[in-house]
């Protein structure tokens, strides 16, 4: 169940129940990552439910909070469906580079396929901070390079205590 509001003309946000970890955060988890999820094939709010599943049955991290949902219109390529987007807080020990690998593991596992710059996807994941760190590499930059420009971003992270 959630709760639709119309924030414009194409713009739709859509609020459930909020996942917001009952237990103490695990201290043993040392790094905060505030994560982009998006998708505009099949049933994406579906598919965000299975992946919050998936994320707190894993050792590897630790969910602690997951944003409203916006359905926005497509960038780039626009003969696609609009997008779902929303943003989750883990915490996790891996490194950044080893956390890319890790979400990539996630994305292939939700049956992400790679074909062209911004064709429609099953599921995206991004990294938009990993605690406060500045990273330059040429696999990855954080901040995301372009989160503040995206309403993709901007009004789920407006959603979530950070
Ligand atoms: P995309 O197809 O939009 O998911 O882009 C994925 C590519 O962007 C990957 O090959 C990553 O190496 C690269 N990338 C750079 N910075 C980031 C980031 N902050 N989060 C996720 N992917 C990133």
């Amino acid at each position: 169940m959630y709760l639709k509001s119309k924030l414009s003309k194409s713009l739709i946000t859509f609020k459930g129940l909020h996942f917001r970890s009952k237990q103490r955060e695990k201290k043993y988890l040392r790094h905060k990552v505030v994560v982009g999820i998006g998708g505009n094939l099949g049933d994406v709010k579906r598919r965000f439910e299975h992946l919050f599943v998936y994320f707190k049955r894993d050792k590897q991290v630790e969910l602690l909070e997951t944003s409203l949902i916006l359905q926005n219109p497509p960038f780039g390529f626009l003969d696609q469906d609009d997008f779902l987007n929303s943003i989750v807080v883990l915490k996790t020990n891996l490194q950044p580079l080893e956390f890319l690998d890790y979400l990539m593991r996630v994305e292939k596992r939700f049956s992400r396929e790679r074909s062209f710059a911004n064709a429609p996807r099953t599921l995206d994941l991004d990294i938009i901070f990993f605690d406060n760190r500045i990273i330059n590499h040429k696999r990855l930059q954080i901040p995301h390079i372009s989160w503040k420009e995206r309403e993709s971003v901007v009004i789920p992270l407006l959603d979530i205590n950070l």
